[in-house]
């Protein structure tokens, strides 16, 4: 499904990306982990398509079809999703019409027809009611005065509702109290489907107990490290990643 072969990418006229390789096969879960600055956040950009990031070598498919090709909107029409570690506010957007506004685009792209008014409703109620999100919240702006949990919360309504083929969670569980890390590795469970791949980014073994993901990935200054099962994240909780960050 994702697959990301010897990706190079700069920022800010500095290599960052240096010959990354990464198969995330459909119906799958796949953590990464890594020190600061080893380029876990790089990636989500570089896949996303956000500005600033250039490709200098290697390719990026989803199904086949370059990525890297496609416009962000486009990219996030195919169903690529990314969940950022500090949301964003945005004042004067209702949460409600912000959603809507994206799931109808991404609708549109796809040649499908849009959500009424009242299907729309029915379907965010539905959502927001599994995530235990008061539906008045909902008409208030976007993340505008929300506590770190809500944000979470409302990052998993949106993804619940976008229904991505391509997850990305950077780093969604940090500053997360315990029943927040539960909601977002609930979501997150929800969310396995074989149709659709997820790549967590983390540093805690926490999130991970929950998630439990099919493969776990060390990322260490631009590239994939090491891969191995769950108990790979175990090994670096134990020993950190000392090992890695020094052989790269
Ligand atoms: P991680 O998410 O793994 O902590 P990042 O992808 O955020 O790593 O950052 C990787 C490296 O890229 C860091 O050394 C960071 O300083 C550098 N970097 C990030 N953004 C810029 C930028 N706009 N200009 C120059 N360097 C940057
Ligand atoms: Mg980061």
């Amino acid at each position: 499904m994702l697959r990301i072969q010897n990706l190079h990418a700069d920022v800010g006229g500095k290599e960052i990306l240096k010959g990354l390789d990464l198969v995330v096969p459909a119906g799958e879960v796949h953590a990464v982990m890594g020190p600061n600055g080893a380029g876990k956040s790089t990636l989500s950009y570089v896949l996303t398509g956000r500005g600033g990031y250039e490709v200098t070598a290697g390719s990026a498919t989803l199904d086949g079809e370059d990525l890297l090709a496609l416009a962000p909107d486009q990219r996030a029409a195919r169903g690529v999703f990314l969940s950022f570690q500090y949301p964003l506010e945005i004042p004067g957007v209702p949460a409600l019409t912000f959603i809507r506004t994206a799931l109808n685009a991404q609708r549109r792209a796809r040649g499908e027809p849009e959500a009424t008014a009242p299907e729309f409703l029915k379907l965010a109620r539905e959502n927001a009611a599994a995530l235990k999100i008061d539906f008045d919240m909902l008409k208030r702006a976007l993340n505008v005065g929300f506590s770190g949990g809500e944000k979470k919360r409302m990052e998993i309504l949106q993804m619940a509702m976008l229904k991505p083929r391509l997850l990305i969670l950077d780093e969604t569980d940090s500053g997360l109290d315990i029943d927040a890390l539960k909601i977002v590795s609930e979501g997150v469970n929800a969310l396995r489907s074989p149709d659709r791949a997820m790549l967590v980014i983390t540093h805690y073994q926490r999130l991970l107990d929950h998630i439990r993901p099919d493969r776990v990935h060390v990322m260490a200054d631009g590239r994939i490290a090491a891969s191995g099962g769950p108990e790979l994240a175990l090994e670096l909780e134990r020993e950190g990643y000392d090992k890695y960050a020094r052989a790269a």
